[in-house]
């Protein structure tokens, strides 16, 4: 709808949004288990609860905002993948999601293994114990002490993405008299977000090595003539969000014909292929996402039905969902402040946090929902739009939202599905605090990441 269709000016109607908040829901009191962690219910008073405790005392212990991670919600995703994947698959949680030292021993403890993208991300997964031979180290621009110590530690793969890069692992490797399993990551020229895909996406970006004009041939060749690199297999990452596995479906077709081809040169049949992430979770209740379970029959049919096509033994696959395990598990407890009503156009309802916690919405125009969760009300649905307290029009943590009318400051709103690319991605914009990740479970909450305070930027200001 162009908004200069109307020439008398915006009204109500030329600020209704489309899709998912063109209307009101029938009731804003319900918390939808789509879009929250499965614990997650009101209680007798009104109140959200999570993991059985009361949000308001969660704010009252732990300030806000915080995000509130739902362990059992973790631990239960963990397993979901793990079981729809099985024993001839391995599930790699991809840590720049959100990593702390927590969720690595959720992770060890249920099975599932461990990407990271950086010597930081590599310290935090071996310091919480997770056996190097269960994380895979990426990166587009793996420093050369990444890789020493990726090396020396005997990660069970290093992906690599660049042919310098190959002539640098393979010579580290070497310094240190080791064989390291790699992985080549090739771009199939599939690009796949929510809806749709493009199978003829350009290769014009910075990750991996492309099919297209044989760099990804050219790799196999350099690496399977390199001594200290032991080449377990081929690597695809397609995007992020994805609903629909029909982009995956063009990637395994893709990466299996290079397995073919690799075979047919070299008689190697390589036994790894890694399908990445990417997998979409519901951030409203539009979102229709698929659960591990046929995400796993979909994946393994497509690889064993080219594979058969192209006469090779199928590979041993993995994926590595982030999003997917930890976005659903958490979500951002705010305090509403000030509140601004905006005549014929909306209310904008100001929180305590902001772009500084959430800063997808302004950088990926992502939505998301919202509830009023320290009580339920009975008033007439305002439409709103909830935004931080930065200094940026672009703040804005829920672009079309419907509230309770009745909507005061000290309420408690929760923007849910926040548990991926919010803490992991928060910044000190305008000084602020990263809030804390408080993990509940049976009654009981702890912080597993505490909230920053004024000292410690202060001890990083060093005047
Ligand atoms: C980001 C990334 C993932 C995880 O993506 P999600 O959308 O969080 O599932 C997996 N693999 C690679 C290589 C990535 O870069």
């Amino acid at each position: 709808m162009s908004r200069s269709a109307h020439p008398a000016g915006p009204r109500h109607a030329d600020v209704l949004p489309e899709g998912h908040y063109a209307a009101p829901p029938a009731d804003l009191n319900t918390l939808d288990t789509r879009v929250w962690s499965r614990t997650v219910t009101r209680n007798a008073d009104g109140a959200a609860e999570v993991g059985g405790l009361d949000v308001r005392a969660l704010a009252e212990e732990f300030g806000t905002p915080a995000y509130i991670l739902d362990e059992a919600d973790f631990r239960a995703r963990c397993r979901a993948w793990r079981a729809a994947f099985g024993h001839g698959a391995d599930v790699f949680y991809a840590g720049k999601a959100f990593l702390s030292r927590a969720v690595v021993k959720w992770l060890h403890e249920e099975g599932l293994n461990l990407d990271v993208c950086s010597g930081t991300e590599l310290a935090v997964a071996l310091d919480a114990g997770m056996p190097a031979e269960r994380i895979a180290l990426h990166g587009n621009n793996k420093s050369t002490a990444e890789i020493e110590r990726a090396v020396e530690t005997g990660v069970g793969r290093i992906v690599l993405d660049s042919f310098q890069e190959i002539a640098r692992v393979a010579a580290e490797a070497d310094r240190q008299g080791k064989r390291q399993r790699v992985q080549i990551r090739v771009t199939v020229g599939v690009e796949a977000h929510t809806h749709e895909f493009i199978a003829t996406a350009h290769e014009d970006q910075k990750f991996g090595l492309a099919l297209a004009g044989g760099q990804a041939a050219e790799a196999v060749r350099r690496v399977l003539k390199l001594e200290s690199l032991e080449l377990v297999g081929i690597h695809s990452h397609i995007g992020s969000q994805i609903f629909d596995m029909a982009g995956f479906e063009v990637a395994a077709r893709r990466v299996v014909s290079l397995l073919a081809e690799v075979r047919d040169e070299h008689g190697v049949e390589l036994p790894e292929i890694d399908l990445g992430g990417g997998l979409g979770i519901a951030y409203t209740t539009d979102d229709d996402p698929r659960e591990p379970q046929e995400i796993a029959k979909a994946l393994g049919e497509i690889v064993t039905r080219e594979c058969e096509a192209a006469r090779l033994a199928v590979p041993r696959l993995s994926v590595e969902p982030g999003r997917a395990i930890v976005g659903p598990t958490a979500f951002t407890l705010y305090e509403v402040g000030t509140i601004k009503p905006l005549d014929g156009l909306r209310t904008y309802v100001s929180v305590d946090g902001g772009m500084s916690d959430n800063i997808r919405t302004a950088l990926y125009d992502a939505e998301y929902s919202v509830s009023l969760v320290s009580r339920t009300s009975d008033a007439e649905p305002m439409l709103s739009r909830v935004v931080g307290k930065h200094c940026e029009s672009g703040d804005i943590v829920v672009k079309d939202a419907f509230l309770p009318a009745d909507l005061a400051p000290g309420d408690l709103l929760a923007v849910p599905a926040t548990g991926a690319y919010c803490r992991a991605m928060a910044s000190n914009y305008n000084h602020a605090l990263r809030p804390p990740v408080v993990a509940v479970t049976d009654g009981r909450a702890r912080v597993i990441v505490r909230r920053e305070t004024e000292e410690d930027l202060l001890r990083l200001d060093v005047g």
